[in-house]
């Protein structure tokens, strides 16, 4: 499957784009640079050092807030991902996928696509279009790929793979708090006497972030740590208190903590009254429920529901951390709204040490968001809804009236249906690896095999995607680039440039006005990365995300700063909400009255148990880095399959087994880990493995293409299985080969 013409790589460094500021290696001498980590939303800020064209150490620096220092075994490796043999490295195009890919120019390449590109909405319309791109976008290249899809190409159809890990958390945080972005930031684990862990393994998946927590027990013993999740990870494990509910009874969960809070008077009721609509309601509601019947739904005895509630309703401040656990379920808005409902209702949000704490996934799926990325968003948090975010869009972007489209695009899931039902005809895919990462992997295959056109923008090649593409275009990574990001606490981070790009790959930013240009369209033409960001920032003046004090030189000079930051001589905002007012048309906060909802892939007796997926410490994502990582890959060089003994037994199945998993969608084969960290009934498998390196070794050719109804994001969570030992089959393997 792989192709020599992109995965050939000089490894003397052929130099690509000259158009970039920073302090770029120059031959011999030793070169530092700062980055933020492309890995996790922690953001941790890295400072690489350069000689003779590669990267020869990164060690955290000292004084970023997001780890003090710190770092983790993926962000320590990172040396060894940059020069592999599978870096893109120029511009590849095939007519039609049965013919080979030919190298081409960059100038050829664009011309391509801009013919390709008009012909299809000449015939079609520009909703005939779909972009999908990526929290691994630093904000300069979600920006310019929101203006060119939104307002060059005319279609709403842009979207990101946060979908698939943040798009309920916005929503929640929009419909409950006026709008998107965590309230708190990571100086309050220093200050919280109870913290929550719901829904997230942070110890394997946001670690730093983790070891903070830790480090806060260490010095104060009293904090109380609380985890809740169906898996006994190794965060549960340094829990105080660790509750293993059944997966997607989050809800019930939520809402019989929020019952005992209101019948045992651990209301602030100050703060409702002045700062909240909803609170009778939610009472009336809860009144009506029967808590016994709560906690049988998520399988907890009342007793330790109520020992929760105590201890977060009497807590000086309660601090909470939730990711995808929460998220990642088609109730994830109602999940969270019920996370947010937790602390409106105890006054614990916007003060020192306490708040709701959504984990971001990705480096930058927070400044996609701020940049417009999302099907409904335009830059500055504006959504295409709203006439006058649309007109103020439309001005800035010197647009006549009624240019932008009023309604949402297409969301990640949708865009692979419409594409296997024809109604969508091209996609470009920039940053992600959705063949290894979305759900029900057999379905979204057909979307990519019927379409027209496939455009695939990454630093790797090949991938499970670009299998289907037609055209690569090969983009710089990590220290090849400067760029801006925003990390999980709403810090902004300027990223420095130290190498060149290898051979002529380009900055995302440029790949995009490129083809913008090409295309005749006005507004491309940014001299370099800080033009990009300078004309994006304004257009967050006066937003909750306000930007607007950053400006390129500052951050240039000081690296991180956190939103909001108005002032360009003032500093940002450690806390959002702090005066208990809110960005809704009232300023109060909305409590919501959710209630808990069957998941829609139930277990029967042909598949009687739950397969809940998940990340490991030692892989990021589709492994499309990770795999470069001896030291990763020894951690983890096989998917595997978590099975209670309880459930191992009644199969006949030991620890090593190779096992078939079988949903109503597909097949994973995968070896057997007994292990009592899921409960019996659940079952757990991590999603990092593709078809490139074997045949049915990806999880997510089980997990249901089942959306939340308000954020369109995936269920991850729950899927109905059955497991029974079996043997690998000759030929099961040789892809694994390619790679
Ligand atoms: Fe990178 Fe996340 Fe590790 Fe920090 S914790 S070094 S951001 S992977």
């Amino acid at each position: 499957m792989s192709d020599a013409i992109g995965g050939k790589n000089d490894s003397s460094r052929q130099r690509g784009s000259r158009d970039q500021t920073g302090p770029h290696d120059r031959g011999s001498e030793d070169v530092t640079g700062e980055a933020i980590c492309p890995y996790c939303g922690v953001g941790c800020r890295l400072v690489a050092r350069a000689r003779n064209g590669r990267v020869i150490s990164v060690r955290g620096a000292a004084d970023a807030a997001a780890n003090h220092g710190r770092i983790c075994p993926k962000g320590a490796t990172l040396a060894q991902v940059i020069d592999t043999p599978d870096r893109a490295i120029a511009p590849l195009i095939r007519e039609d996928r049965s013919r080979p890919f030919r190298a081409v120019s960059w100038d050829e390449a664009n011309r391509f696509l801009a013919d390709r590109l008009n012909a299809i909405i000449a015939e079609n319309g520009p909703s005939a279009f779909g972009f999908y791109g990526s929290g691994q976008l630093d904000t300069e290249a979600a920006y310019c790929a929101a203006r060119f899809v939104k307002g060059g190409l005319k279609t709403n159809n842009t979207d990101s793979n946060s979908r698939l890990c943040m798009a309920s958390a916005v929503a929640g945080y929009r419909s409950s708090l006026g709008s998107d972005g965590p309230p708190p930031c990571y100086a309050d684990i220093a200050d919280a006497s109870v913290i929550l862990i719901l829904g997230s393994n942070m110890a394997d998946a946001h670690p730093v972030t983790f070891e903070f927590v830790r480090a806060k027990k260490r010095v104060q013993p009293e904090t109380f740590i609380i985890v809740v999740d169906p898996r006994r990870t190794r965060t549960a494990r340094f829990a105080d208190l660790y509750v293993q509910i059944r997966p997607g009874s989050d809800v019930a969960f939520l809402n019989a903590i929020a019952y005992f809070l209101v019948t045992r008077g651990l209301i602030d009721h100050r703060f409702v009254r002045e700062s909240t609509t909803g609170f009778d309601e939610l009472a009336d509601d809860l009144e009506s429920q029967n808590v016994r019947d709560l906690a049988a739904v998520c399988g907890v005895e009342p007793g330790a529901l109520l020992t929760l509630a105590d201890r977060i309703g009497t807590a000086g401040r309660f601090l909470s951390f939730y990711g995808m656990g929460i998220n990642q379920s088609a109730a994830g808005v109602d999940k969270n709204n019920c996370i947010l409902n937790l602390h409106l209702i105890t006054g614990q949000i916007g003060k020192k040490g306490a708040g709701p704490f959504s984990l971001t996934g990705q480096p930058n799926a927070m400044g996609g968001r701020e940049a417009g990325l999302l099907k409904d968003s335009l830059p500055g948090y504006r959504r295409v809804e709203q006439d006058e975010d649309r007109r103020e869009m439309e001005d800035a972007w010197s647009l006549p009236p009624g240019s932008i489209e009023s309604s949402p695009g297409l969301s990640a899931v949708k865009m692979f249906r419409s594409l296997a039902a024809g109604s969508l005809k091209a996609i470009w895919i920039a940053g992600t690896n959705p063949m290894v990462s979305l759900p029900d992997l057999n379905a979204s295959r057909v979307g990519l095999e019927n379409a027209e056109l496939v455009i695939v923008q990454d630093c790797y090649y090949p991938t499970e995607t670009s299998d289907y593409a037609h055209v690569i275009l090969p983009a710089a990574q990590w220290i090849e680039k400067e760029g801006t990001s925003t990390n999980s606490e709403r810090m902004v981070t300027y990223s420095e440039r130290v190498l060149d790009p290898p051979g002529e790959a380009r900055p995302d930013w440029r790949i995009f006005c490129g083809v913008a240009q090409s295309m005749g369209l006005p507004g491309f033409d940014f001299p370099d990365a800080a033009a990009v960001w300078d004309e994006f920032r304004q257009l967050t003046r006066g937003r909750v995300c306000d930007q607007s004090g950053m400006t390129a030189a500052r951050l240039r000079r000081e690296r991180s700063i956190q939103w909001p930051c108005p002032n360009e001589s003032g500093p940002g905002a450690q806390r959002l909400y702090t005066d208990g007012r809110f960005p809704t048309p009232d300023g109060r906060a909305r409590i919501f009255t959710r209630r808990h909802r069957t998941p829609g892939d139930p277990v029967c007796e042909q598949y009687p148990l739950v397969l809940t997926t998940g990340r490991l410490a030692a892989h990021w994502h589709t492994r499309t880095r990770t795999r470069h990582v001896e030291l990763l890959e020894r951690q983890e060089p096989e998917p595997f399959l978590e099975i209670n003994p309880t459930d191992a037994v009644v199969r006949a199945i030991q620890d090593g087994d190779i096992v078939e998993v079988r949903s109503r969608r597909g097949l994973l084969k995968t070896r057997a880990r007994i292990s009592t960290a899921p409960a019996p009934g659940t079952v757990f498998a991590a999603f990092h493995w593709g078809d490139r390196f074997r045949v049915y070794a990806s999880a997510n050719a089980l997990t249901p293409a089942e959306l939340d109804p308000v954020s369109d994001q995936p269920e991850y969570k729950y899927c109905a299985v059955e497991v029974r030992a079996c043997t690998i089959e000759r030929g099961d393997d040789t892809a694994a080969q390619d790679i």
